[in-house]
């Protein structure tokens, strides 16, 4: 296709705000589905996924569309929606010239119409704002054009106005699209290059890798080259998405599709990178390539031992689908033979959970999450502390933590929950507009450890769910931290050991002592559990001695079943941990470990 018939172009929302259901109308509309196979969310393909009601990975489909009789190539990009993935929305934003700005006409803008609308202005895209959902009795869409419109600084009357759900406005939509996007511009006669937006590991044909190409022409059977790691692959398939996957003669200037070079792990092909041909190489690669960083790190478990290969072999597989997730072996007292894992954020952690516990029929725990510290000991050595067992002991010089720029948006009654919860956080404020006379943009630095694991729904029961809430990396600042080790009896139970503030230490201290008291049982002696930083003990609680004589529960001489019991009994000792001379059952480290 010329580039001058090409449009591409994203969806950008806040969740719910119905970007699946629209996608699902466009796809319908331009008769790339057909109405017997249409489902809801068709581009959302994991099961988690369509469970869940979000999209992870993003996808590309292609679309005809006629107006005004000549017939142009839609490309739309679908993009993920949630914060652990700015990064790879960042990259499907860059593969297109517009973006659809969606706001629900029911609720207005929310925290991630902001943070994708501003993505969208650093990648100088075309913004075309509409109101979803004007079907609903509940939509206020004159109110909500005007906030949008003043968002974005165009008049009111310009805002579209849909339902994905109904298909009004839709194909008006679609033309609007054609008409206000600009079409792809690039060098067709230069050397190839193309922007990989997002790669996916296929079981039957391996890694299935999505381009969008800036200059120049990919063709099969060609040698293509990665410029990041200079690896060289032949293109055994090319082709679009329109919406399964279909061959083609090539990819030129501005067209999207997918690449297929038969390796076997999306490590090899990578988010951000740029393809270009080996034999006539791209002197400059495109801008934007970042490496996957984990910001988030947890011990992952079996809770039958004898499963730990298994976990190893899943996490090797789900490894070659997934590029931000790295692991290492690690042991624990406590839980035996596991792995430390690397996450984007809680949810990029749940949803790997989810999916070895599901397509591995494993039964996991996971221990508390920590972010990542550097810690400056006394000889100016900095420690990357990515578990609170490397935390080193002796004198610190400094410790630094992840801080994010947090973007709160919310009706203006709860400006001070807001605040009270953020500053119970640690946070401070950098700004705060009002989007109207009722709502208000707050915006905050926050530590990211103090914002990733309960922070939403705190901020969701404060706010009775009107508040919402986005957030970006911004570097990092030097904090009082310190680590609280739990002991049993005089030894650290590695497992429950965690770097927290210092204002802090003391509640997780005797959070977690009461816990393990109520959940440890009785031994033959008195155990004292205690939380201490260093050597000095913070708090304290005992459990108290008994002698336990199973067998004096059963009166009578019914051999049988004294037998049963102490057969019982032996079957719970072998998933019985030994800390230093205390017998706890492996249920109790699960129990204090499981949020609740
Ligand atoms: P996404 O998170 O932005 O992808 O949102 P979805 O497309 O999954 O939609 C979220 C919810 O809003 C679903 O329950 C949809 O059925 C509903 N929804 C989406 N679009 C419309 C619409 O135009 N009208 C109405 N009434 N409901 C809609
Ligand atoms: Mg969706």
């Amino acid at each position: 296709t010329p580039p001058d018939l090409i449009r591409n172009f994203c969806i950008i929302a806040h969740i719910d705000h119905g970007k699946s259901t629209l996608a699902d109308r466009m796809l319908q509309i331009t008769g790339v589905v057909e109405e017997r196979a249409m489902r809801a969310q068709y581009l959302d393909r994991m099961d988690i996924e369509r469970e869940r009601g979000i999209t992870i990975k993003s996808q590309a489909v292609r679309m005809p569309w006629a107006s005004e009789d000549v017939t142009y190539c839609l490309n739309m990009i679908d993009t993920p929606g949630h914060v652990d993935f700015t990064y790879e929305v960042s990259r499907s934003l860059a593969a297109c010239e517009g973006a659809v700005l969606l706001v629900d006409a029911a609720q207005g803008i929310e925290a991630q119409t902001l943070a994708n609308l501003y993505l969208a202005m650093e990648n100088d895209l075309t913004i075309i704002p509409v109101l979803n959902k004007i079907d609903l009795p509940a939509a206020q869409p004159e109110k909500y054009a005007a906030e949008l419109a003043g968002l974005i600084g165009c008049d009111p009357s310009e805002v579209m106005r849909v339902s994905g759900k109904t298909g009004e406005g839709v194909e008006d939509l679609l033309n609007e699209i054609v008409a206000q996007l600009p079409a792809p511009t690039g060098n067709a006669d230069a050397p190839a290059r193309a922007m990989i937006f997002d790669s996916v590991y296929d079981t039957y044909r391996g890694v299935v890798t999505y381009v969008r190409v800036i200059d120049g022409q990919l063709s099969p059977r060609e040698k293509i080259a990665m410029m990041s790691t200079k690896a060289t692959h032949e293109l055994l398939e090319i082709g679009v998405i329109s919406p399964e996957p279909k061959p083609s003669r090539g990819l030129g200037v501005g067209e999207v599709g997918y690449l297929i070079t038969g390796v076997k792990d999306v490590r090899q092909s990578r988010v951000g990178d740029t393809v270009t041909n080996s034999a006539k190489p791209a002197a400059d690669a495109l801008g934007g390539y970042r490496d996957p960083k984990p910001m988030v790190f947890s011990g992952l478990y079996p809770i039958d031992g004898s499963d730990y290969p298994i976990l190893r072999d899943a996490l090797d597989r789900l490894k070659l689908n997934d590029a931000a997730l790295v692991y290492e072996p690690e042991t624990s007292v406590a839980l035996g033979f596991g792995f430390r894992v690397g996450f984007l954020g809680m949810l990029h952690l749940e949803i790997v959970r989810e999916r070895l516990e599901r397509e591995f029929n494993l039964d996991l725990i996971s221990t508390l999450p920590n972010v990542v510290y550097e810690v400056e000991v006394d000889d100016g050595r900095v420690i990357t502390v990515t578990n609170p067992s490397e935390f080193p002991e002796g004198k610190i010089a400094q410790i630094t933590e992840p801080v994010v720029r947090a973007t709160l948006l919310a009706p203006s009654e709860f400006v001070g929950a807001i605040m009270e919860l953020c500053q119970s956080r640690r946070g401070s404020l950098r700004g705060m507009d009002y989007l109207s006379e009722d709502r208000v943009e707050m915006r905050y630095t926050l530590p990211l450890a103090e914002i990733v694991f309960d922070f939403f729904d705190a901020l969701k029961s404060k706010t009775r769910g009107y508040a919402s809430l986005d957030y970006e990396p911004d570097g990092e600042q030097t904090a009082d931290l310190v680590k609280v080790d739990i002991l049993l009896q005089g030894d650290t139970v590695d497992a429950f050991s965690s770097i927290v503030h210092r204002d802090k230490a003391y509640a997780y201290g005797t959070m977690m002592a009461t816990k393990l008291k109520d959940l440890i049982p009785r031994q033959q002696f008195e155990v004292p559990i205690q939380a201490a930083i260093g050597a000095r003990i913070i708090a304290r609680e005992n459990i108290r001695a008994i002698r336990k004589d199973v067998l004096a529960k059963c009166y009578g001489g019914d051999i049988s079943r004294k037998r049963k019991l102490l057969e019982k009994q032996k079957e719970g000792k072998k998933r019985m941990k030994m800390v230093g001379s205390v017998e706890v059952p492996q249920e109790a480290f699960i129990a204090a470990l499981s949020q609740d």
